[in-house]
């Protein structure tokens, strides 16, 4: 049933890439669009609104793409929760405030107040820290986690790879304010693709 599940997100992504890809090649020919008749303009050979036309489809193609790039994130960070869960329980429970690292997975089972209503304390400290907002991809239960029949519902994740800079601040700062999380380095060893901070307890079984 969750095998299935995965295999049809993972579908789901291919077809997002290939779209993805698709959208790319066509934003290259807009934006030569766009140029040509910024040249035309200034010979005055079009009008303004011409040109305008031309901004208008880049604009467009170039939001499309970043949707759809945030989708895939979205997809590879729940199908990497997903295929890990296995693993991820049958490594043995961390006492409160105990802290374990396994191959591509960060363990930490802090004992501070942790709900949704503590999130802002983190976005403020990371936003102060990097001068950009938390990626947040998913904030409680969404319909990926009703598919997969995931309890996600006290917890959120955060795009960014627990290696990298921010990454390890962000870990660090959790665990000084105890605030439970596991750090997820990617479902395939050496390509971080899915890699992201589950900030909150692992999902319960069910
Ligand atoms: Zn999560």
């Amino acid at each position: 049933m969750r095998a299935e599940v995965i295999e049809k997100m993972k579908e789901s992504r291919a077809s997002m890439a290939r779209l993805l890809a698709i959208h790319e090649e066509n934003a290259l020919k807009l934006a030569i669009e766009y140029e040509r008749r910024r040249m035309h303009l200034d010979r005055e050979l079009i009008s303004k609104s011409e040109l305008r036309e031309a901004e208008l489809a880049l604009e467009k193609t170039l939001s499309q793409m970043e949707q759809l790039k945030r989708w895939i994130i979205q997809d590879d960070i729940a199908i990497t929760e997903a295929t890990m869960r296995d693993e991820l329980l049958r490594l043995p429970a961390l006492a409160v405030g105990g802290f374990s690292e396994t191959g591509a997975l960060v363990r930490f089972n802090g004992g501070g107040l942790w709900s949704l209503a503590e999130a802002p304390k983190i976005e403020k400290f990371f936003a102060q820290m990097f001068g950009r907002a938390l990626p947040v991809t998913a904030f409680g239960q969404t319909t990926t986690h009703d598919r997969l029949r995931f309890d996600h519902r006290n917890a959120m994740d955060v795009a960014v790879h627990p290696d990298s800079s921010e990454g390890r601040s962000l870990l660090s700062y959790l665990r000084q304010t105890g605030i439970p999380f596991i750090a997820f380095k990617g479902a395939m060893p050496g390509a971080s693709t899915g890699a992201h901070i589950h900030i909150g307890q692992p999902s319960a079984r069910n």
